[in-house]
């Protein structure tokens, strides 16, 4: 069994994420979608909300599987039998972020391999941040993320 974790804080999942995920999901026998629990960072939409969009918007790709983590990552890969971790690359800004992350965990597990993707270049400029930002101020988001979730994001970013 080939598995792959795609891990991410997914706050909201955009149509970039989902972008990698189609593209990643044949490329392995079951494809783990990772909504990370930061420690210090809550974030906007609760994790069960997040993890159960990925699920609905991903329903139509049968390997994939999509869970909540806390942690460390190359642990939860290992106890997971994944050998790869999946990551994006939109600029060289995630490059350098990414990188040293890449180089963190094959330290702490040599096993799991950290392969990026380069999103499609349509989908480049999409961040979750700008997704709630701008449905927070009631903008059109339909080019940025899911069209089945847009009514739940504007409900989770409205200003409270
Ligand atoms: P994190 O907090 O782990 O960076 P994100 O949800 O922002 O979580 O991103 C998860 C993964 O998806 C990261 O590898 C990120 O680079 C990638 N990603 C985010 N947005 C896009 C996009 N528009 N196109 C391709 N990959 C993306």
């Amino acid at each position: 069994m080939r598995i792959a974790i795609f891990p991410g804080s997914f706050d909201p999942v955009t149509n970039g994420h989902l972008d990698i995920i189609r593209r990643a999901s044949p490329l392995f026998d079951r494809l783990l979608v990772a909504v990370l629990v930061h420690p210090t960072k809550p974030g906007t939409l609760p994790l069960p909300t997040r993890a159960d969009m990925i699920r609905r918007v991903t329903a139509g790709l049968p390997n994939v599987d999509v869970e909540q983590f806390t942690g460390l990552l190359a642990t939860y890969a290992a106890s997971r039998g994944a050998q790869v971790i999946i990551r994006g690359l939109r600029s060289a800004g995630d490059f350098a972020y990414e990188a040293p992350m890449a180089w963190l965990n094959s330290g702490l597990a040599k096993e799991i391999e950290t392969l990026f993707m380069l999103t499609s270049p349509q989908y480049a400029y999409i961040t979750s941040s700008a997704v709630r930002e701008i449905a927070a101020l009631g903008g059109d988001i339909s080019h940025l993320a899911p069209k089945a979730l847009q009514n739940e994001i504007y409900a989770a970013c409205k200003p409270k």
